[in-house]
């Protein structure tokens, strides 16, 4: 790195938030590009074979071939880790792969999760069906209730997992106390921060061993890419780096400089998206057909004060329940002309969906009834577009059960 660069580096310790999701991270090539180059190449070539014995052993740093290091990937860990507040990041190929690869690089047979029940359907399915499967066991707990937290807790507990705010009924967890309650049992506390993403929630501050997230979602922020990351301090994310460059997981170039053209406008597009899920959800709140909504953005809601507190703004997501049940609901979201019946969230396009039948349709009667998802929820990953908009397209499918 060249001295001037050196001092650029230099200049964003301590920066912003919105400085860093501009600048973090950036080395610029001898071609001197404004914007981040994209690096789309499998291997790197050695000037000598010296050169090449170096690299290979780990003496000499540099690029070797990309499931080790690629300089667009490594751009993007840098700027991710910097909003994150973590030493270090690791990149992914999907959420997923962030979220196995935790698991693989830190975890061994025996040892024990306790996990939120209200998580990614597929994080529950990875640890209940295949994490199983190598000796790992998970206990699920409704994330609000710390008896249960407590209670859950064995000698082989190494990690403690959750997101907040929760999936579709926006529960929000209380980090500072489940991260101190999480080292009092020697585990690492892992938050999958997508819901938030950094720029409106940095679990690190509060306790956090390991962040995971699918940039899939906001990071991305226009439904083009799928992506993760791990971040967290460098003695742990060499683990979970370990694994990845053995397994493969790794993320490619090309969604990595995706990812940073949508950190530049995160925090813009996270305020804009709280913004109008907070109209939206007060509008709800109004409409007659409409039983309960769901959003900590609301004084009304539990988490309301904690939110507050540990987040910048509340969010994306909301959930809602219609009068009636899964035919009342089914006829809203039917009625929706502008909106997306879609499960994928984070996107400029607002999405609309039925959890019951969709993302929690694998779910038996009693574990929705325990977590909450009745037939009559309806939840919505507000987007971009105009909020009055999507009020009278809300209203459409209102009327029709009016
Ligand atoms: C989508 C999602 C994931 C999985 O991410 P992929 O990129 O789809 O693999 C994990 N956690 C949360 C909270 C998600 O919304």
């Amino acid at each position: 790195m060249s001295d001037l660069q050196e001092l650029r580096k230099q200049a964003l310790i301590g920066a912003g938030i919105d400085t860093l999701a501009v600048r973090a991270g950036q080395v610029r090539s001898a071609e001197g590009e404004h914007s981040e180059a994209l690096y789309l190449t499998s291997s790197f070539v050695f000037d000598s074979a010296e050169q090449a014995a170096a690299r290979f052993s780990g003496e000499q740093q540099g690029n070797v071939y990309s499931r080790y290091t690629n300089p667009t990937v490594r751009t993007f860990e840098e700027r991710m880790a910097a909003m994150e507040g973590a030493e270090s990041a690791v990149a992914t190929a999907s959420g997923m792969a962030a979220i196995l690869s935790v698991c693989m690089g830190l975890l061994k047979s025996g040892d024990h999760i306790v996990c939120s029940r209200s998580v990614f359907g597929t994080t529950t399915v990875l640890f209940t069906k295949y994490l199983a499967r190598f000796g790992v066991s998970t206990t699920f707990v409704d994330p609000i209730d710390f008896v249960a937290w407590e209670q859950a807790f064995t000698s082989s507990t190494r990690l403690v997992f959750v997101e907040t705010p929760s999936n579709p009924l926006c529960d929000v967890i209380d980090l500072q106390r489940l991260a101190d309650l999480t080292h009092k049992h020697d585990a690492l506390f892992v938050v999958d921060n997508c819901f938030c993403t950094p720029a409106l929630q940095q679990p690190i501050k509060f306790g956090a061993d390991l962040i995971v997230h699918s940039a899939t979602k906001y990071i991305d922020g226009q439904g083009r890419c799928l992506g993760g990351l791990v971040a967290g301090p460098q003695h742990l994310i060499n683990e979970v780096l370990g694994f990845i460059r053995s397994a493969g997981p790794t993320l490619s170039a090309f969604n990595a400089w995706v990812f940073l053209k949508g950190l530049e406008t995160l925090r813009l597009r996270m305020d804009a998206h709280s913004a109008s899920a907070q109209a939206l959800a007060e509008w709800l709140y109004e409409q007659p057909q409409v039983e309960k909504v769901y959003y900590a953005g609301l004084p009304s809601h539990p988490g309301h004060a904690l939110a507050a507190q540990q987040q910048r703004g509340f969010g994306g997501v909301l959930s809602f329940c219609v009068k009636g049940g899964r035919e009342q609901a089914w006829r809203v979201i039917n009625e929706t002309r502008i909106m997306s019946l879609t499960a994928n969230l984070g996107d400029a396009k607002t999405t609309i969906v039925h959890p019951a039948t969709t993302t929690h349709g694998r779910l038996d009667d009693e574990q929705k009834l325990t977590a909450g998802i009745t037939e009559n929820l309806i939840r919505v990953a507000v987007g971009l577009e105009d909020i009055a908009d999507l009020k009278a397209d809300l209203a459409r499918g209102l009327s029709a059960i009016a």
